[in-house]
Order: structure tokens, then C-alpha cells, then sequence
């Protein structure tokens, strides 16, 4: 089974993807995360995409494309993948068919989260994570039992995304209406796509997924 996640930043893609690889025993593979990955080490892909990411654009088609690519060619891909992240422009979709159609594959469901911009900047703004073992909580919503302690690790650093700023959230609420919507209407000519109450509460959320996916 391999899918696709779409929404905007803080539809909760990561989370309900994270759900959703441990119901299905197929892997999440986040492009944030892996070019996060990148500009931690330095490496020159990381050099281009951090100011990217920094003012809240989207990284070129070519770049990630060449890293999903690769990505799925990887054992663990085997049994199927949950794109959280991935596609973002409908060249990349088109990328993204391309390579599977290659490979005897295809996507089997895109499931899109539906949510308010406006609650995504409060959503955005105030998240934040363990990190020792990545545990995510929110200075309204999921704060730890005790101030300053994470609750699955009892690390005490956390840390937040450089790009989860009030400002850089504004760019990618624009880039995503902008460039990442119009792949929905790219999906539903296909008859994959679901969409969903991204609004509710994150356990719906979850069961809405698990409906959709089937
Ligand atoms: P995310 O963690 O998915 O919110 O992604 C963080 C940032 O990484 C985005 O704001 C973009 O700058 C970049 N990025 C992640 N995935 C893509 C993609 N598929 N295409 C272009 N840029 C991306």
C-alpha cells in the first residue's frame, strides 16, 4: 500500500503518519524531515535548501525528487510507504508517477486533511519536541506532566523548528494554496483521493484515516 498525505503545514500529516505506520506496518518517509536531516550535516543539498526552507519556499522539483527517488528504491519500501511531505507541486506528482510506474507501482490512496489556516498558525507556533526522542507536544495543547520534563523519555531539552515562526508559517501557508493545492484536483481525476476532517479531535482523526484508506 503506498500513500500520500496532503494538507497544509499543520494538518498534522507527521503525526497521523506516524498512526498510520504502526496500523499498517508500512514506513512514513517525510521530505521536511529528510532535508532537516541534510542541513544538520551540512551536506550541499542541505546548503541549497536551508535558506529555502528558512523563508518558507519550497525546495526545487529536481532536488527532491532525486532524493525520493532513491528513497524508495530502499528496502524498507518493500511493503509500501505513507508520503508525508511529498508531492508538493504537480510536477513532482507527475515526477512521482512516473518513477512508480517504472517500478510496476502506483499510489493507492491520497488522503488530504482539510483544516483552517488559521488554526494552523496557533497549531504551528506553538509546537515543540523532545529532543532526545523526538516526543511532540504544544505550549496550549500537549503540554509535558511536568514542566520541563518530556513525558515518554524524561529528557529535559526540547527543541522547535527553525521555520515554525509566525512569519515563515505565512509563506508556507501560501506556498501550500499556491503550489500543493492544485494536486488535489491532479488526484481526483484518478479516484484516489480522500478527503478528510483534519479539525477534529486527533484520535477521529486517525479512525477518519484508517476509514479512508480501507
Ligand atoms: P515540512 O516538514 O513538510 O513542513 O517541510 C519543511 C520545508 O521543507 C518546507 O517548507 C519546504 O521548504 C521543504 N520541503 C519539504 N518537502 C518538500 C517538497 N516536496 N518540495 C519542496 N520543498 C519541500
Amino acid at each position: 500500500m503506498n500513500l500520500v498525505l496532503l494538507g497544509p503545514p499543520g494538518a498534522g500529516k507527521g503525526t497521523q503518519a506516524k498512526r498510520l505506520e504502526d496500523a499498517l506496518g508500512i514506513i512514513q518517509l517525510s521530505t521536511g524531515d529528510m532535508l532537516r536531516a541534510e542541513v544538520s550535516s551540512g551536506s550541499d543539498i542541505g546548503r541549497e535548501a536551508d535558506a529555502i526552507m528558512k523563508a518558507g519556499n519550497l525546495v526545487p522539483d529536481a532536488l527532491i525528487v532525486g532524493m525520493i527517488g532513491e528513497r524508495i528504491s530502499k528496502d524498507d519500501c518493500r511493503s509500501g510507504f505513507i508520503l508525508d511531505g511529498f508531492p508538493r507541486t504537480v510536477p513532482q506528482a507527475e515526477a512521482l508517477d512516473a518513477m512508480l510506474t517504472e517500478r510496476n507501482l502506483r499510489i493507492d490512496r491520497v488522503i488530504s486533511i482539510d483544516v483552517d489556516d488559521e488554526a494552523m498558525v496557533e497549531r504551528i507556533t506553538g509546537r515543540f519536541t523532545c529532543a532526545k526522542c523526538g516526543a511532540g507536544y504544544h505550549d496550549s495543547f500537549q503540554k509535558p506532566k511536568v514542566d520541563g520534563v518530556c513525558d515518554a523519555c524524561g529528557g529535559t531539552e526540547f527543541t522547535r523548528r527553525a521555520d515554525d515562526n509566525a512569519e515563515t508559517v505565512r509563506s508556507r501557508l501560501h506556498a501550500y494554496h499556491e503550489q500543493t493545492e492544485p494536486i488535489i484536483a491532479y488526484y481526483a481525476k484518478t479516484g484516489v483521493l480522500k478527503s478528510i476532517d483534519g479539525m477534529a479531535p486527533i484520535d477521529d482523526v486517525t479512525e477518519q484515516m484508517k476509514r479512508a484508506v480501507g
